[in-house]
């Protein structure tokens, strides 16, 4: 199994970071895409990724949340991370109007900025959107036959957006979100709607613990060890087995993001 989504820099694992690595080997994750958000995170993330190669791989982008710092100064740096070997993907790119941190003409500029970047480099993208999907999929079609492969990670939308993303030829990413008995409801009954081929399986640590997790962590911090948790869950609301599960998000993980 592969962890598409980690916030590997986060300074909640700043402590003890090899321990992390460690327990998500022992728990049996073979590898895992460290999420890049901003400038610092996306450089960190790649060095982190270097560190670890064969096991880690990163993202290079800047968060529609941090789109009011996308500037020339920003394209450069992406574009010389997203160069990088063991960097596997343009973003963490996207709209969020959930909370519109950056204003929606920032994110818009940064999000179609970074899209015309990956299409340059012919490279996968790594996808955010939150309350946007409208804008998201007008933004985001144009491009989408000079990109190798789009995921649209921590998906949490609708049925409608579901049928959205797929017709768009998009892969989804889900997380122990949809382990939520109060929200993730809606979502777990999507999960046999999306095909094996174009579904990947992501815990977004240090954030969005299963909360269906036990025992839980006495941090009620999130980390790819639990990874497992997820597969099987997910395994369990799609009728699949879940060692047949775990396995087929590894490969798709490893197609979509060309990892070697
Ligand atoms: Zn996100």
């Amino acid at each position: 199994m592969f962890d598409i989504g980690v916030n590997l820099t986060s300074s909640q694992f700043a402590k003890d970071r090899s321990a992390v690595l460690e327990r998500a080997r022992v728990a049996g994750v073979k590898g895992m895409l460290i999420t890049g958000t901003d400038l610092p995170e996306s450089q960190a993330a790649s060095e982190l990724a270097l560190l670890h190669t064969g096991y880690c791989w990163s993202t290079a982008g800047v968060h529609p949340h941090h789109a009011s710092s996308w500037d020339e100064r920003a394209a450069e740096h992406i574009h010389e991370l997203a160069s990088r070997p063991h960097v596997a993907a343009v973003g963490e790119c996207g709209l969020d109007f959930n909370r519109n941190f950056s204003t929606p003409e920032q994110q818009e500029k940064a999000f179609s900025a970074q899209l015309a970047l990956a299409a340059e480099l012919a490279m996968p993208v790594f996808l955010h959107c939150r309350d946007a999907h409208a804008r998201f999929a007008a933004l985001l079609a144009p491009w989408l036959d000079k990109l190798p492969a789009a995921v649209v990670h921590c998906f949490t939308g609708t049925a409608e957006e579901l049928e959205g993303c797929l017709s768009l030829g998009l892969s989804i990413g889900i997380t122990g979100w949809v382990c939520d008995e109060r929200r993730g409801l809606e979502l777990r009954a999507l999960l046999p709607q999306i095909p094996a081929e174009r579904l990947l399986l992501e815990t977004d640590a240090p954030y969005l613990l299963p909360r269906d997790l036990h025992p839980k962590p006495a941090s009620r911090r999130n980390e790819p060890c639990f990874l497992p948790h997820i597969v099987r869950q997910v395994a369990t609301w799609r009728h699949e087995d879940p060692e047949w599960l775990g396995q087929k998000t590894d490969e798709n993980a490893r197609r979509l993001f060309r990892l070697e």
